[in-house]
């Protein structure tokens, strides 16, 4: 086919398959690395919530967030946690992060984040036609659960942002709530419903869309880890795994909290922490809601997943650790009856808990698109909690940039450059 290229995909996360789902579409050939032994390896990809989130056109750096992270810091229990060490790439992100928690940066981004995340949402519906497609897509929104009357006047004020840039948002007495999901009790201040919202079982869309790719001829490298790079005056030669060398044309980074290790020794500045979060899934859940909810307070996100219940929550910024902190999982557990009063740590005795690391940008927003350092290097990474949300939108962006073409959405904000 005229135009097409070998490109290599560092990385079998949502970012990687979504980049070499649409990339393949358009006639090129795809060989995807993945350090990990084999395809049903846990990551954050598959741990995840799987909610797709036009509620969330707020950036993780926001006004606000810096003083709550203040707050937590010695809690062991809370949602939110920074191990302080002396880290150079820590202090650096977090003065990053600082300078860019402000309003000016959230209302810049907000139509942003939201045109991607409507576009992804398309993306999914879509897919979920698709033969050989069946990802338990559920476009019921999604609940913000307040405890308090506090929490619930400043989600209002989400609620009324989110209005303003055209998506539909609802205030809820416990009442009104309880109607939505009949049979699930509840014991909140109140709601807010976002309807665009959605959710999904991201265990199963990943198996889909590799076993999808496999028919498509797209070749997967298991156990096979990037190590270092081979550089021509501006362009990438070869890529060094543990075993060997391999060339492409075009080379793709979505290694998620990773990425910054695999770009090492090249000329890029990727700045990025690991978020670590935890989820724990009932098999056989007391009560099965059929929205997905946040509850709010806790920052603990609630997921029906066929006939399965996923809890997740925490973001702990502790380096490349994916080790289990107990006490943050007691958080989790210990947060859940204050909403869902039927439940109790009991539900949770004998459940694995899962790790993943979200990759964290300072700004809150991916990067996407090449690296300007390099003709041929590009990225898909950065997406914090958002990346199964925004996952299919940046594959398709991504396939344009490595086609030559033009974004159809203004990307010029997620340029991996913008640190460099
Ligand atoms: C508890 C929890 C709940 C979440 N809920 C949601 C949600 O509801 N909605 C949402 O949108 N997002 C959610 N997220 C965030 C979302 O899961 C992430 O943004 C997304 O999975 C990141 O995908 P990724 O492909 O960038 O990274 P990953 O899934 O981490 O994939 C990166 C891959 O790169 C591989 N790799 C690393 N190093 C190398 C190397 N050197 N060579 C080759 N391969 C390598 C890794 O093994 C891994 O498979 C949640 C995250 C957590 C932890």
């Amino acid at each position: 086919m005229p135009g097409s290229k070998h490109i290599l995909v560092i990385g079998g996360g949502i970012l990687g398959l979504c980049t070499a789902y649409y990339a393949v579409r358009k006639g090129h050939r795809i060989t995807i690395l993945e350090r990990a032994g084999g395809p049903e390896h846990a990551c954050c990809s598959t741990v995840n919530a799987g909610m797709i989130v036009p509620s969330h056109f707020v950036p993780l750096a926001a006004p606000g967030m810096v003083s709550l992270g203040l707050r937590m810091l010695f809690n062991p229990e809370s949602p939110f946690r920074i191990k302080p060490r002396w880290n150079r790439e820590l202090f650096d992100w977090l003065w990053k992060f600082w300078r860019a928690a402000n309003a000016r940066h959230v209302e810049r981004s907000a139509s942003l984040l939201r045109d991607l995340h409507l576009a992804s949402r398309r993306c999914y519906e879509e897919l979920a036609d698709k033969p050989g497609f069946d990802f338990g897509l559920v476009k019921k929104g999604l609940l913000m659960l307040c405890k308090t009357e506090h929490t619930l006047y400043e989600e209002a004020k989400t609620a009324e942002a989110a209005r303003q840039l055209g998506l539909s948002a609802e205030v809820l007495t416990p009442e009104q709530t309880a109607r939505l999901d009949p049979g699930i009790r509840m014991d909140i201040a109140g709601a807010v419903y976002f309807p665009l919202d959605c959710h999904l079982t991201p265990q199963r869309l990943m198996t889909q869309l590799r076993q999808y790719l496999q028919s498509q001829g797209v070749t997967f490298h298991w156990s096979t880890a990037v190590v270092g790079w081979q550089v021509g005056v501006d362009r990438i030669d070869a890529v060094r795994t543990e075993k060997s060398e391999l060339t492409a044309d075009e080379y793709v980074i979505a290694g998620g909290a990773w990425s910054p290790e695999i770009a090492r020794g090249l000329e890029v500045r990727l700045p990025l922490q690991a978020g670590k979060g935890y989820s724990m899934t009932l098999s056989r859940p007391k009560q099965l809601p059929t929205i997905c909810s946040i509850l709010t307070e806790a920052r603990v996100a609630v997921t029906p997943m066929g006939e399965a219940l996923r809890f997740g929550g925490t973001m702990e910024i502790v380096g490349l650790d994916e080790s289990i902190n107990q006490a943050r999982v007691n958080g989790i557990i210990k947060s859940i009856p204050h909403y869902f009063p039927d439940f109790g740590p009991e539900d949770f005795q004998d459940e694995p808990v899962w790790s993943g690391l979200r990759p964290c940008s300072p700004d809150g927003l991916p990067y996407l698109g090449r690296f300007s350092r390099y003709s041929n290097l590009s990225t898909a990474t950065g997406h914090a909690m958002m990346g199964l949300s925004l996952g299919p939108i940046s594959g398709q962006l991504m396939a344009e940039v490595l086609s030559g073409e033009k974004p159809s959405i203004d990307i010029s904000a997620l340029s991996p450059d913008r640190y460099g």
